[in-house]
């Protein structure tokens, strides 16, 4: 069988995978795959998909299956799996070092520093001990920053549509979490609910100065409403790692002030690199074992 390496992964892994079938990275030869295998570049929309004859499998390194068409796949008969054990603590860690970085000023004071610039005086800064940090979403992402956030002497609150109860946070309802959070963390899917949900109302609804960090989905947020209220100073910092577009083209996060930002490297340690070729060669060799 003919397994097709779409996107970038670990360099050992075409080797490791030549245990089980020939190995591609060229995406070309689309019309002979049997496995075809993901991150988040590459789109495994129904144009591929019908380019794809022998197409039984499709493996998505990483969380997301926004960027598969599912239904589709799934009508064809191709199974479709991803790795969502493996980024977690690579993503948490991300958004939890962007949550540090807004009230500490890091990234303006670097900035300043460069620009031979002595702030001493101008660069105020506050503390997360005793904050209330409230989380989207009470997934795999969420709970390992809710450890970190808790370490860090924070409060912890949580909404999840599905998820009634949790050890890792306070769970309450959603206007709850906008109304008591001074940092908003997002970590849902990116589904038919959740897309758009960050709007001008759910921002009106929470504390002013709040700051929000978002390493999920970037259509999560309108990025238009967070843009304004971030030049209203209605919201005190947004950092995100994701976008509408990626690689995003004039979105107004970009000339907003106290936007921090990141070009979609939450799953991008070298650690996590590791993990996911781990899962994948599982997945790869349970697909061959039942053949
Ligand atoms: P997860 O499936 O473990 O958790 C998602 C949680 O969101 C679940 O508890 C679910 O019940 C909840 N949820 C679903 N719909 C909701 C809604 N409408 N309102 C409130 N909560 C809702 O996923 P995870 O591993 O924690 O990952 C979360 C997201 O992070 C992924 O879907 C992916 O889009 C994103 N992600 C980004 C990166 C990156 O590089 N920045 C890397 C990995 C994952």
């Amino acid at each position: 069988m003919l397994i097709l390496l779409a996107d970038a992964f670990q360099a050992d892994l075409p080797k490791r995978l030549e245990a089980f079938g020939q190995v591609t990275q060229d995406a070309g030869r689309v019309g002979e795959a049997e496995i075809i295998i993901v991150r988040s570049k590459t789109k495994v929309g129904k144009d591929m998909i019908d380019a794809a004859p022998k197409l039984k499998f499709v493996i998505r390194g990483g969380v997301g299956v926004d960027t598969i068409d599912v239904p589709y796949a799934e009508s064809k008969g191709i199974a479709v799996v991803n790795t969502p054990e493996a980024s977690s603590v690579a993503v948490a860690e991300l958004a939890f070092a962007m949550m540090a970085a807004m009230p500490a000023n890091l990234v303006a004071a670097d900035v300043s520093m460069k620009q031979g610039k002595w702030l001493k005086k101008d660069l105020e800064r506050t503390e997360l001990m005793g904050k209330t940090l409230g989380l989207i979403g009470i997934g795999r992402i969420a709970r390992e920053l809710a450890v970190r956030a808790k370490a860090f002497g924070m409060r912890v609150v949580a909404y999840d549509k599905y998820v009634e109860k949790s050890d890792a946070a306070e769970m309450m309802s959603l206007d709850r979490v906008y109304a008591e959070s001074d940092y908003i963390s997002i970590h849902t899917p990116l589904t038919d609910e959740t897309r758009g949900m960050i709007n001008a109302a759910a921002i009106a609804k929470m504390k002013p100065g709040v700051r929000i960090i978002n390493t999920c989905r970037g259509p999560v947020v309108v990025e238009a409403d967070v843009a304004a209220a971030l030049g209203s100073g209605r919201l005190a910092g947004f950092a995100t790692d994701v976008y509408d577009k990626e690689p995003p083209e004039g979105s107004p996060l970009a000339s907003a002030p106290n936007a921090l930002l990141t070009p979609h490297i939450g799953a991008s340690t070298a650690e996590n690199l590791e993990r996911l070729g781990d899962c994948i060669v599982d997945r790869v060799k349970a697909y061959a074992a039942k053949k």
